[in-house]
């Protein structure tokens, strides 16, 4: 299961910015998940929620801010939406376009005390 081991990695992250800060416990902890990521976002949530028990992080909220994925073809210098990772530009279908945006899967904040 992909998601749980995202989602224990996460609380380790947060467990351990927590007691280096000498704080009790996590309060929230936000996670930005782009849609190229290929994680599921309702399943990192899920499986969060469902892991933290017993850690610092129990009773804490995940926020899950997705982040919408951007092409760029440098060919007709345009922004596009890709709907995958292996993109062609939708103008000009040329394949050597770049995602600039969307495939990130990272701690963005946490709050503790
Ligand atoms: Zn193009």
């Amino acid at each position: 299961m992909h998601e749980m081991s995202i989602a224990i990695s996460i609380i380790d992250i947060v467990e351990s910015y927590a007691k280096e800060n000498g704080a009790g416990k996590v309060l929230s902890v936000t996670v930005d998940i782009g849609d190229l990521s290929g994680v599921d976002a309702e399943g990192v949530k899920f499986c969060y929620e469902a892991s933290c028990a017993g850690s610092l992080a129990q009773g804490s909220e995940i926020v899950i801010n997705k982040i919408t994925a951007a092409g760029w073809c440098p060919i007709c210098e345009t922004e596009f939406r890709p709907p995958h990772k292996f993109v062609m530009c939708p103008d000009c279908e040329s394949f050597g376009c770049k995602i600039i945006c969307g495939e990130q899967l990272e701690v963005r904040e946490m709050k503790v005390e």
